[in-house]
């Protein structure tokens, strides 16, 4: 008999994640994980706990829509809940312009295919039923694309990510929900990026009829808890007119055990899925943060200290092509040119977590997700500043910090 290999306690480090995600989740969110008792998944105070949270969500999303909640997982469990109403030979528009837009659209060619279709090409079907627009990276999906697109096609479905972490680019939401409303589409909205992070609320774009979101980026949520969705009528009464081929990912089943029952709010939840009692108490955490600081106050934090950041990167001779405030998508000084994966790996194996783009053109991303203060900044600014010089650029890093503490001199004689 051979023994079994038994490893040593696992250590991970503390790093700055400087990335388009995860965000640093915050301590009281770690805490409340931490202190959370052992408690079943229907034990009354996790059952209050996922009422309120889903109470606080709404707020969070501005929406009075009842189909409101989290889905255990990632931001692709929520999409995956989002899309799960979109059925095989379906109409469908979908706009892609980067990575994970090009995901989502994959998504919906797998769900749209026909069964013929998936098996021609499993992991890739192109079923005809689906029209993928696609935007070139580094430019944003605009109003009249999304117009001329819908108007042609007449899909029953389009899908748009509303910030597009691959590239850093915002799309027209406005725009967006206009077309769907005049060509009567249902659009389904990627939120993971904007969540949390911008100031908008959903009930003012109509013409969206389904939303997802993630845990860890604008809701600072990591320990893996939940995604928010949110799914007006119509998407309901779709979805029960065609019912889908999914159980545990299913919007109307899944909403029950967040007291959702028959397009009601109910007092308390009935068993959909185990739910874990440390995620319910870090979510509900996170939210009741976020309110507390207010969507609108955490919009400004960000767009301020984004503004400082995109200063000094360029100032360093960086050239910044994303519009998103929790990220900086940049090309690198010119001399650097081609080198962005391996400046990014010699800044990742120093515990500076910054990251390249996934998809061509190789850019660099230095995301600032809850790390709102000038300490953070400061410090992703000056080692960003010493890996460009271990590189062989010239930067001058005291010219640089001076500025940046201008920006923050100023805020301050601002107020
Ligand atoms: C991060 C991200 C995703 C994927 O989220 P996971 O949490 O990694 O599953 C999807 N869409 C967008 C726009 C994102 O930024």
């Amino acid at each position: 008999m051979t023994e079994a290999t038994i490893f040593p306690q696992l250590e991970i480090p503390n790093t700055l994640a400087a990335g388009p995600g995860p965000g640093n989740t915050d301590p009281r969110v770690l805490q409340r994980f931490a202190s959370a008792g052992v408690a079943d998944h229907m034990q009354p105070d996790v059952l209050r706990g996922m009422i309120e949270a889903k109470l606080m969500l709404r707020e969070v999303m501005g929406t009075k829509n009842v189909y409101t909640f989290g889905v255990a997982g990632t931001g692709w469990s929520g999409l995956d809940v989002l899309f799960s109403a979109v059925q095989p030979g379906d109409k469908v528009v979908a706009f892609v312009n980067g990575t994970f837009s090009g995901i989502d659209g994959l998504t919906l060619r797998m769900k749209a295919a026909t069964a013929e279709e998936l098996a021609a090409s499993p992991l890739d079907p192109k079923p005809a039923s689906v029209v993928v627009v696609n935007v070139p990276h580094g430019q944003s999906v605009t109003g009249e694309i999304v117009e001329a697109a819908l108007a042609e096609h007449k899909p029953k479905w389009a899908m748009m990510a509303h910030w597009e972490t691959g590239s850093g680019r915002i799309n027209d939401i406005q725009g967006f929900s206009e077309a769907c409303q005049k060509h009567d589409v249902m659009g389904l909205i990627d939120a993971v990026s904007s969540l949390g992070v911008e100031d908008f609320r959903i009930d003012d774009y109509p013409g969206v009829a389904g939303w997802a979101s993630c845990p860890q980026k604008g809701i600072c949520c990591l320990p893996l808890t939940y995604a928010p969705v949110s799914f007006n009528d119509r998407y309901i009464d779709s979805l029960r007119k065609t019912g889908t081929r999914t159980f545990v990912h299913h919007p109307i089943l899944e909403a029950r055990h967040w007291g959702i029952i028959d397009g009601k709010d109910v007092e308390k939840g009935t068993y959909h899925r185990t739910h874990s009692a440390y995620a319910v108490a870090a979510f509900h955490e996170a939210l009741r943060i976020l309110l507390q600081q207010t969507v609108a106050g955490r919009a400004k934090s960000y767009a301020f200290h984004e503004a400082a950041l995109r200063d000094a990167v360029t100032a360093m001779g960086c050239e910044v092509t994303s519009n998103m405030t929790s990220l900086v998508v940049l090309n690198l000084p010119g001399a650097l040119a081609g080198r962005e994966a391996e400046l990014v790996q010699a800044c990742r194996a120093k515990g500076f977590g910054i990251w390249p783009t996934l998809s061509e053109p190789v850019q660099v991303r230095i995301g600032i997700l809850n790390l709102l203060n000038q300490q953070s900044i400061t410090d992703i600014v000056t080692r960003f500043a010493q890996a460009l010089k271990d590189f062989g650029a010239e930067v001058d890093t005291d010219a640089v910090l001076k500025n940046l503490q201008k920006h923050y001199d100023t805020a301050v004689a601002a107020e």
